[in-house]
């Protein structure tokens, strides 16, 4: 895999793609918000840190006066056109190479490939498990052979552009969760629960506690073979999270587990667990953590969350993603709202004389990216 070097990579290790038609000033809404609702009656989504960080710090990107109110944005945003509103953000992003979860909502969103060209830079996938499990599924499959069928299609899906597998264990059974392995029988047990679950509502979604556990187990037992990291969702997130059950100390007992099969696991944005992972990270050779998403919707707060994600854990095992999902925007701000943050916490701690501008330098250049082409296997290219 080759990523091409700028000044500083900045590999965007979680992310979705975003959507390449116009969206209309509804739609466009709508996606500034992680409530399925639309806001309350005489209220608008805008109203709150991301909107706000929009209005201050795209509309200029698009030519508008900085604070140009939403409904100007999103009229100059048609006007532009998509194709053209994703080229500035993504080029502008400074985001050297994305690593795309391709699980969520794919319909809505361009492919990883087209996210990649859209920007110019390499594009890479993550494979979200669940979302092979519901394939399977809809594909029609037995409960007897569902784990086999289940493990085939994950290990087909690995082409050469995939680097990491994904769970999403935390919103669909938390992650206070039994940390042993199913057997063979307890899953088919399970996967006929919940043929008899689809056949009741019409709907595939896997939310049985069982075959996530299948799936965690299944999958750092084939990262291991293959050499791939796995992601974990964290923390907060949209109205079917249930957040006070995220926190990644649950899985504890499970980390402990699979510790000596040395799989690089990635707890992803962590907010507001960030000090646990911080820790966890500090404790388990083989686990990583990063406080993207939360910039965007932080706003000018974000550098104490950055502060204190730099509290406890090692330099190495930070990681930089914006998860943005859908809007260029959330790239461009994403990106520069870590970036300033993180220069922001490390000069105070130059000022203060607890560190070397160099090191402050060194300090950066993992947490942007280094230490995730190291654990994605993301060679630099010479130049
Ligand atoms: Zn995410």
């Amino acid at each position: 895999m080759n990523v091409r070097r700028s000044n500083r990579a900045m590999i965007d290790h979680h992310c979705h793609a975003v959507v390449g038609r116009d969206l209309d000033p509804d739609e466009f809404e709508g996606m500034i918000s992680e409530s399925f609702a639309p806001a309350p009656l005489g209220t608008s989504h805008w109203d709150k840190p991301v909107g706000l960080a929009i209005r201050r710090w795209c509309a200029p990107v698009l030519d508008l006066p900085k604070f140009a109110e939403g409904g100007d944005y999103v009229a100059r945003r048609l006007e532009l056109g998509a194709a053209e509103v994703n080229r500035r953000f993504l080029k502008q992003s400074g985001i050297t190479a994305y690593v795309v979860d391709t699980g969520n909502r794919p319909g809505l969103l361009c492919t990883y490939d087209e996210l990649g060209a859209a920007a110019d830079m390499p594009a890479f996938e993550v494979v979200r498990m669940e979302a092979v499990a519901e394939e399977v599924m809809r594909a029609g499959c037995d409960a007897k052979g569902y784990a086999d069928a289940f493990e085939a299609a994950v290990e087909a899906s690995l082409h050469d552009r995939v680097v990491g597998l994904k769970t999403i264990v935390a919103y669909r059974s938390t992650l206070r969760i039994d940390p042993t392995a199913p057997s063979r029988a307890d899953i088919e047990a399970a996967a006929s629960r919940w043929l008899a679950d689809i056949e009741a509502t019409g709907e595939v979604r896997i939310g049985d506690e069982v075959l996530e556990r299948h799936i965690l187990w299944f999958g750092a037992d084939l990262a291991r073979q293959k050499g791939l990291p796995i992601q974990f969702h964290i923390g907060l997130g949209d109205a079917d999270v249930e957040m006070h059950a995220c926190d990644p100390s649950h899985l504890t007992a499970y980390f402990r587990a699979v510790e000596p099969w040395g799989v690089p696991m990635t707890l992803l944005h962590c907010y507001p667990f960030h000090r646990e992972a911080g820790m966890i990270a500090e404790n388990f050779p083989n686990i990583y953590f990063d406080v993207g998403f939360v910039q965007n919707w932080a706003g000018p707060s974000y550098r104490n969350v950055m502060r204190e994600a730099l509290e406890m854990a090692p330099f190495t095992k930070q990681l930089f993603s914006t998860d943005a999902f859908g809007l260029s925007e959330l790239f461009y701000l994403g990106a520069m709202r870590f970036k300033n943050s993180l220069d922001s916490v490390l000069d105070h701690w130059i000022e203060l004389d607890e560190c070397s501008p160099d090191y402050a330098e060194q300090i950066k250049t993992w947490v942007s990216g280094q230490n995730a082409e190291r654990i994605y296997r993301l060679a630099p290219a010479a130049n």
